[in-house]
């Protein structure tokens, strides 16, 4: 075993093949746009979108003798995602030129950092497949610059350039090969988007980009060598990254167990047809020629600010989830649920101060997350307000409406924006507490029904017949505890 391989192949992470058991080795390699407002080494911006070529500096579009500066504040959000990522920061890292000419890469290569990356190793916690938690190490990461991009698909004979994103901050982090299942690398990638979008360092776009990953993808008996990898270039979404992985260790068991041998290769992932395919063999990789940019000294990075950083930061999810299961008693399903992402965690918070915190993280996980799931809509653009739900709760708890009246009121809430409280006076929604009202429903009831009355003497259990039928008779708002109560008293069990 190689001091990479600390992870023993459990039973239930192992595929079978034709002739025997195989185990999946994934290690991820993923670029992440640094949130900043401005390029790595140039004031350019580094907003999303807008018109092709609209923010492109001298120095971006590499004009001759144009020096690159960097962005103090990139390389901040670079120290504060490897405190985050509980990484080694490294006070002096430099950078490199990755040479390659691509017509969107003006300069003819790419500034990045190659033997002395900013930041070390480091360590992501997630659930493993079976439940308990594993470290998925981190080898690396790394500042660079995005590349621009070509467009082929505007006219027949030519192609278009937009570079706009060149230039732009990439964190590429680099993982030890140490997920074994789709649903590992799954977790992780999910993992690490919550902790990036928590220190508010990349903000975990997918549409847009913002995060992608190469993945990386071999096969073995367990217990024998790490075999031979394929990497899967520029997946943006979790779906294809499963996809992927489980297409192409489908494709090396197959080419292994007809005799054959896997080639180290850069493969694409084909959404449409769910399969990878050639990219480049290793014969056609690049040769980078990386050699220290001369245009930039090496990064020196002082000690305090180091720590400045480490004293700003947020408290991360996983801190956040075992906040949320000691102070609120929520299972650790319903706690990483609502610590996963900040805006999840601050709604739940508000809703949950001063009230019944199991009850408020079932509104919020159930009733609400439901609700905007189906409707397709984000919790920043919830129609309600975790104040209003907070009210609604309050509604419930002093008795001013029962626990189904509540719902219909929370679908009104969901419609209309309103206040629960003003729902409730609009529609006239007030439990009926008054016993009189009760009472008369009952006595109306038993007048109508003489073989109803007969029938819960002899088996209590019909009684809930009488409880339904008296709720109903009241419009829904009879508080079930009363009718119960008066139910009893009347009927004689
Ligand atoms: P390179 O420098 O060629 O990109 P690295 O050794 O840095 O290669 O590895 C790149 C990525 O590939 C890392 O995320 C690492 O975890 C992963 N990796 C390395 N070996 C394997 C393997 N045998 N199977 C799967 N992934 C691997
Ligand atoms: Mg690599």
């Amino acid at each position: 075993m190689t001091a990479l391989d600390i992870r023993a192949a459990r039973p239930d992470q192992r595929v079978r093949g034709g002739a025997s058991d195989w185990e999946i080795i994934i290690g991820l390699e993923v670029h992440a746009q640094v949130s900043s407002q401005a390029k790595l080494f140039s004031g350019a911006s580094a907003a999303y979108g807008g018109e092709p070529n609209a923010h492109v500096s001298l120095v971006d579009a590499a004009m001759p003798g144009m020096l690159p500066v960097i962005n103090k504040y990139c390389v901040e959000q670079a120290i504060r995602t490897g405190l985050g990522l509980k990484a080694q920061i490294n006070e002096v890292s430099r950078f490199d030129r990755k040479n390659y000419f691509y017509p969107d890469l003006p300069q003819g290569y790419q500034i990045s950092q190659y033997q002395h990356p900013i930041v070390g190793e480091g360590e992501v916690e997630i659930d493993g497949d079976d439940g308990e938690p594993i470290i998925v190490r981190i080898e690396r990461l790394h500042l660079e610059q995005d590349a621009g991009k070509s467009i082929h698909d505007l006219s027949p004979k030519e192609t278009f350039v937009d570079l706009n994103r060149a230039g732009v901050a990439l964190m590429e982090i680099v993982s030890r090969p140490d997920m074994r299942s789709s649903k590992e690398a799954g977790a992780y990638f999910n993992k690490l988007r919550s902790i990036l979008r928590a220190l508010g360092t990349c903000d975990g776009n997918m549409e847009e980009g913002s995060m992608r990953a190469d993945v990386n993808v071999s096969v073995r008996r367990p217990g024998e060598p790490f075999g031979t990898r394929c990497e899967i270039k520029n997946v943006n979404s979790v779906r294809f990254m499963a996809q992927a992985i489980e297409y192409e260790a489908r494709r090396q068991i197959d080419v292994l167990e007809s005799g054959g041998r896997i080639d180290q290769e850069t493969r694409l992932f084909d959404p449409d047809k769910g399969e990878t395919r050639t990219m480049r063999s290793k014969e056609d990789a690049h040769d980078y020629r990386y050699f220290p940019d001369p245009d930039l000294l090496p990064l020196v990075l002082e000690p305090h600010w180091i720590e400045d950083v480490r004293a700003t930061l947020p408290e991360l999810p996983d801190e956040k989830k075992k906040r949320f299961m000691s102070a609120y008693s929520l299972s650790a399903y319903d706690a990483g649920v609502l610590s996963g992402d900040t805006a999840s965690a601050t709604y739940f918070e508000t809703v949950a101060k001063g009230r019944d915190a199991k009850l408020a993280a079932n509104w919020v996980t159930q009733e609400l997350f439901g609700a905007l799931n189906k409707m397709g809509v984000d919790l920043a653009d919830s129609p309600v307000s975790a104040a209003h739900l907070g009210a609604l709760i309050d509604l419930i708890a002093d008795g001013t409406i029962n626990g189904k009246i509540a719902k219909d009121v929370f679908a009104k809430m969901l419609e209309s924006g309103d206040a629960p409280g003003v729902i409730v006076e609009r529609e006239g929604l007030r439990q009926v507490t008054d016993t009189g009202a009760i009472e008369k429903a009952i006595d109306d009831l038993i007048a109508a029904n003489p073989d109803k009355v007969a029938e819960v003497k002899e088996k209590p259990k019909a009684l809930g017949w009488w409880v339904g039928q008296t709720i109903k008779a009241t419009g829904g708002k009879a508080n079930p505890q009363i009718v119960n109560q008066i139910l009893k008293e009347k009927l004689g069990i």
